[in-house]
C-alpha cells in the first residue's frame, strides 16, 4: 500500500486536513488533481466565486458534463494521482458514487467538498470512507440542523467542517468552534473576500476575533507578483473542468473566464493555463514546469503547485 493510501486510512481527519498544504513537499512528484465533475449547485451563497458572483455552471453547462464511466475511462490513462473532488456541489453530479467507487486503482481520492444538503443515503452509496470537507452555509441551513447531520455522517465518513468568515459568521465562530471541539470535529475557517473589492476587509476587532481560527497556510496570497515564476502546475498539479478541460490551476481557470481576472491579466499571456482536454486521444500533462508571470490568486494552487521565481 502506498504512503498516501496509508495516510488516508490511518491518520485522523483533522490531521490529514492540516497536512494537505504540505503534500507537495512530502510528495514532490505526486500528481494532484482537483476534479470538478459539475459546477452546478443547489445553493446560492452570496460570497461564492464559482456559483454566485461568477457562475461557472454557465461556462461549463450540464450538457457538457461527462458521465461517470467516461470519467473512469479517461482517468485510467493518467499516472497515479491524488484526486480531490470539488465543484459546485459534487453530490449533484448524478454518477458521483459510481465514479468514486470505480476510480481506477492507481488513484486515491484525498477528499471531497460538499454542502451536506443531500440526504445521508446519497453519501452512503459511496463505498469508501472519504474525507469530506463539509461546508456550512448559514444563508441556507441552520447551524443546529447542520451540526446534527455532521454528527450522523461522521459515523461512516471522515469529516471536517468549513466556514467562510463573513462579517455575520464572525459572531458565531466561537459557538461553532466550541461545538466542533466537543464533537471532536475539525473546523477550517476561510477568510471572507469582499466581492466588490476582491480583498479581505475586517476592522481591528474583527481581525482579532478571526486570528484565533485562521490556519497558518492561509496567509500567502501573491497579489501583485507579475514576476515570471517557474511553476509545477500543469505537470504535477491540475484542475479539471466538467467538460474535461485540464487547467494548470484554479487561478488559470479564473484568468481564462472571469472578467475581473482578465483585467488583471491584461497584456500578459494566458495560453499556458489550458493544458488540453482529458478526453482528447492525444492528451498529455506538461512534462516540464511552465513559466507564469501572473499573480497567484488561489490558495489551493499555492497549497499544491510548487512555485519559485525565475532567476534573473
Ligand atoms: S454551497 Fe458552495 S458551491 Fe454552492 S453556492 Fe455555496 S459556496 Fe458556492
Ligand atoms: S504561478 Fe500561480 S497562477 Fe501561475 S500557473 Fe502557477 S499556480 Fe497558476
Amino acid at each position: 500500500m502506498n504512503i498516501l493510501n496509508q495516510i488516508q486510512l490511518l491518520i485522523p481527519a483533522r490531521l490529514k486536513y492540516l497536512l494537505k498544504p504540505y503534500y507537495r513537499v512530502i510528495f514532490p512528484n505526486k500528481l494532484h488533481l482537483m476534479l470538478n465533475p459539475t459546477f452546478r449547485c443547489n445553493y446560492h451563497c452570496s460570497y461564492c466565486y464559482t456559483h454566485t458572483i461568477f457562475d461557472y455552471s454557465k461556462v461549463y453547462s450540464r450538457e457538457q458534463e461527462h458521465a461517470a464511466q467516461e470519467w473512469i475511462d479517461a482517468l485510467a490513462k493518467l499516472p497515479s494521482a491524488a484526486i480531490y473532488i470539488a465543484g459546485g456541489e459534487p453530490m449533484l453530479f448524478p454518477g458521483i458514487a459510481d465514479l468514486i467507487n470505480a476510480l481506477p486503482p492507481q488513484h486515491q481520492v484525498t477528499g471531497m467538498v460538499t454542502n451536506l444538503s443531500l440526504p445521508l443515503d446519497a453519501y452512503r452509496k459511496i463505498k469508501r470512507k472519504l474525507h469530506l470537507n463539509l461546508s456550512l452555509h448559514r444563508e441556507h441551513v441552520g447551524e443546529t440542523e447542520f451540526i446534527a447531520k455532521v454528527k450522523q455522517i461522521k459515523e461512516f465518513m471522515d469529516v471536517t467542517v468549513n466556514l467562510v468568515a463573513t462579517p455575520e459568521n464572525l459572531h458565531f465562530l466561537e459557538k461553532i468552534a466550541g461545538e466542533m471541539e466537543a464533537a471532536d470535529i475539525g473546523l477550517h475557517v476561510d477568510p471572507y473576500i469582499n466581492p466588490a473589492t476582491g480583498v479581505y476587509e475586517y476592522n481591528a476587532h474583527q481581525l482579532q476575533l478571526l486570528k484565533r481560527y485562521l490556519q497558518a497556510d492561509r496567509g500567502s496570497y501573491r497579489h501583485n507578483d507579475y514576476h515570471p515564476k517557474q511553476c509545477s502546475a500543469g505537470r504535477n498539479y491540475a484542475v479539471i473542468a466538467p467538460n474535461g478541460d485540464v487547467l494548470a490551476c484554479y487561478g488559470g481557470l479564473n484568468y481564462l473566464n472571469v472578467p475581473q481576472y482578465r483585467q488583471i491579466a491584461a497584456g500578459h499571456s494566458v495560453d499556458h493555463f489550458l493544458i488540453g482536454n482529458l478526453f482528447a486521444a492525444d492528451f498529455k500533462l506538461n512534462s516540464a514546469d511552465l513559466i507564469c508571470a501572473l499573480p497567484c490568486k488561489e490558495h489551493c494552487d499555492l497549497d499544491l503547485a510548487r512555485i519559485w521565481e525565475v532567476e534573473k
